[in-house]
C-alpha cells in the first residue's frame, strides 16, 4: 500500500514537502523554503536563533506536524536539487528524523553552506548519489536520481522503487535540449523505468497553462549576449539573475571577460551558489571574478567602481526586487554606486509570482527609471517546464497515478485540463493540498 501525504507546496509556490509511505516505510522527499513568507519577516527581524517552530508559524517551512506518527518510519531524506524552496528547511527540520539525507554532489554542497550560514549542525549524514545512479534504501525501496535540465546544476527527477512500481517525484524540470552545464535529460532512462510500472507521477505543473514548450538556457545565454554586446551602454553593466542559476552566472562572466570588464558577483546568495558550483567543479568564478559576500565590502569595492564605472560588470542580488538587497540600495542611491543614463541594468530573470514580487518590482523599476538607467527586462527563460514539456514526460513514464506539484490549486486545474485532452484517465489524476494524504493501492 503507498499513502502519499502532500506536507507542502501544495497550496503554494514553494516550501515543497512530500513524504511516502510504502507499507511500513516513509521517503521523504524535499523540505523547501516559502521565501515571500521569510522575506516579510527578514524586512523586520533577523532570521538569528529562529526555530523550526517559529518558522511552521510563520509559514516558511513545511508543517511536517501532521505526518508525526510517521516519524520513526522514515528511511530516508531526498532533496532533489538545490533550489531554496526544495532544500532550505531541511537544516531546521532534519532532526526530528533518523534518516540519511540524500542529493547530489551540488545539492549536498549547498544544504552544507545553509546550515553552516545559520550555524545549525546537521544531525543525519549527508550521502552524496550523482545523477544516473542508484541506491538502495531499505531491503524493499531503492532511490535513483535521472538527471534533469531545469536551472540550477545537478538537478534530477528522483525515482523511488518500490514492489508496487515506481514513484517519479519531477519537480522540477523542463526538457531542455541544449543546457548551458550539464547533460540534457536523461531520456533513455527515463523512456526505461516508464516501459514498466510507474505507479505515480508527481509532476511539476508550475507552466502547466502556458501551451509552449519552454525555450533553452541557451536561447537565455543568446539573448544576454545580444544585450551585453549589441545595447548596453558605456557605462556600469548591472546584471541580476537567480544566484542558483550557475548556468546564467557562466555566461556573465564569459561575456564580461570577452569586453575586456572587471566581473564582480555582490551578495551573499551569489556567493553560497558560486562557492558551491566552485566547490564541485561546476565552474571556477573566483580565478575570473571577485566574489563579495558582506555589504561592507561591497561598499567599499563599489566605491573604486564609481570612479571607473565601464570597466566593470557587476552581478548582484535583487531581481525580485527584495527590500534591502543590493541592487534596490543602488537604485534608491543608498550605495556608493550611483546609477544614470549611461548605465544598464538587465534583468535576467522572470517575475515569480508570488505576493510582493509584482509590488516590489516595479517600485524597483520606477527608482531605476527616476535615474534614467537603461533598463533590459526578461532576458530569460524559465527552468520550469510548460505544457508540451508535460506532455512529453507524460508520454514517457506513462504513469497509472498523477498528483500536480510545484503550485496551488489554480495551477493543478490547467493540469486537468491538460490531463483530459491527452486522454488520461481523470479518475486518476489527484488535485491536493497541502495537509492532504492519499491513499493508492
Ligand atoms: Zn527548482
Amino acid at each position: 500500500m503507498i499513502k502519499v501525504a502532500c506536507v507542502g507546496g501544495y497550496s503554494e509556490v514553494g516550501k515543497n514537502m512530500t513524504a511516502i509511505k510504502i507499507d511500513d516505510e516513509v521517503i521523504i522527499l524535499d523540505m523547501g523554503f516559502y521565501l515571500p513568507k521569510l522575506l516579510d519577516f527578514e524586512e523586520r527581524n533577523s532570521r538569528k536563533n529562529i526555530t523550526r517552530e517559529n518558522l511552521i508559524e510563520l509559514g516558511v517551512i513545511p508543517n511536517d506536524e501532521f505526518i508525526r506518527s510517521w516519524r520513526d518510519k522514515v528511511k530516508a531524506i531526498i532533496v532533489g536539487h538545490a533550489h531554496l524552496d526544495h532544500s532550505a528547511a531541511l537544516p531546521y527540520m532534519e532532526k526530528n528524523y533518523n534518516a540519511k539525507i540524500i542529493g547530489t554532489t551540488f545539492t549536498n554542497a549547498i544544504i552544507k553552506i545553509l546550515a553552516r550560514d545559520e550555524g545549525i549542525e546537521l544531525k543525519n549524514e549527508i550521502i552524496n548519489l550523482n545523477p544516473g545512479k542508484k541506491m538502495e534504501v531499505s531491503k524493499d525501496i531503492s532511490i535513483e536520481f535521472v538527471n534533469a535540465t531545469h536551472s540550477t546544476p545537478e538537478s534530477t527527477i528522483t525515482a523511488v522503487h518500490t514492489k508496487y512500481g515506481s514513484i517519479m517525484y519531477c519537480n522540477d524540470f523542463k526538457l531542455d535540449e541544449t543546457p548551458v552545464i550539464g547533460k540534457k535529460t536523461d531520456y533513455n532512462r527515463l523512456k526505461e523505468i516508464g516501459k514498466d510500472n510507474v505507479k505515480l507521477a508527481i509532476i511539476d505543473c508550475l507552466y502547466s497553462n502556458n501551451n509552449t514548450k519552454t525555450p533553452s538556457e541557451m536561447l537565455a545565454r543568446q539573448m544576454l549576449k545580444e544585450v551585453i554586446f549589441e545595447n548596453a551602454t558605456q557605462g556600469v553593466l548591472v546584471g541580476t539573475t537567480f544566484a542558483s542559476n550557475i548556468a546564467r552566472l557562466k555566461s556573465f562572466l564569459e561575456f564580461g571577460m570577452k569586453m575586456n570588464r572587471e566581473v564582480l558577483f555582490l551578495g551573499r546568495s551569489m556567493e553560497k551558489y558560486t562557492r558551491a558550483a566552485e566547490d564541485v567543479g561546476i565552474v571556477n568564478f573566483s580565478q575570473n571574478s571577485e566574489i563579495i559576500k558582506y555589504r561592507k565590502d561591497v561598499k567599499k569595492k563599489l566605491k573604486e567602481v564609481e570612479k571607473n564605472k565601464d570597466k566593470y560588470l557587476i552581478v548582484t542580488t535583487g531581481n525580485q526586487g527584495e527590500p534591502g538587497s543590493i541592487l534596490v540600495s543602488m537604485a534608491n542611491g543608498e550605495m556608493p554606486l550611483k546609477l544614470d543614463n549611461n548605465d544598464s541594468v538587465i534583468f535576467s530573470c522572470k517575475t515569480i509570482p508570488v505576493p510582493n514580487n509584482f509590488k516590489n518590482r516595479l517600485t524597483l523599476e520606477k527608482a531605476l527609471d527616476r535615474k534614467s538607467v537603461n533598463v533590459f527586462l526578461d532576458i530569460h527563460q524559465s527552468g520550469h517546464g510548460a505544457r508540451k514539456d508535460i506532455e512529453e514526460l507524460i508520454s514517457i513514464l506513462k504513469p497509472e497515478h498523477i498528483i500536480p506539484g510545484h503550485g496551488d490549486p489554480s495551477k493543478f486545474t490547467k493540469m486537468s485540463i491538460l490531463a483530459k485532452d491527452i486522454n488520461f484517465d481523470m479518475k486518476k489524476i489527484h488535485i491536493m493540498e497541502n495537509r492532504q494524504k492519499l491513499e493508492i493501492d
